[in-house]
């Protein structure tokens, strides 16, 4: 009795590698898609970045310009908000890492103490 050669058997699904929670419950649900739309519809889908360097490069990214661990009450406020391309975003969130310390530090240097006052105003 012939038989389908192995390599057409279904395979059980590969296990997944992110180990971050889903979107939605890292709080990038409906209201966020729906911020992020309105930013980068502003932004002509053009990274911000770029075009202050005289380039017109697509941006992908709704970036949140003081993050929003920072300031949870501007996570939706279009102001607070910019299209960046995924090269910008990288760099924007390693700055932002550096002057106000992560959203999950527990230990924040003295100048980050400061920058978290200075936005929290
Ligand atoms: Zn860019």
């Amino acid at each position: 009795m012939p038989t389908a050669p192995r390599r057409f058997q279904s395979r059980p699904p590969a296990p997944r590698i992110d180990a971050r929670p889903p979107s939605n419950i890292r709080g990038y649900g409906h209201q966020h898609a729906l911020w992020s739309e309105r930013v980068r519809d502003r932004d002509c889908h053009l990274c911000q970045d770029c075009k202050a360097e005289g380039r017109l490069l697509p941006g992908t990214i709704a970036d949140h310009i003081v993050p929003r661990h920072i300031r949870p009450d501007l996570a939706y406020t279009d102001s607070n908000g910019r299209t960046l391309c995924a090269r910008h975003h990288s760099l924007k969130t390693a700055s932002d890492t550096k002057r106000y310390g992560s959203a999950s530090a527990t230990v924040l240097t003295l100048s980050q103490q400061q920058a978290r006052r200075e936005a929290q105003r």
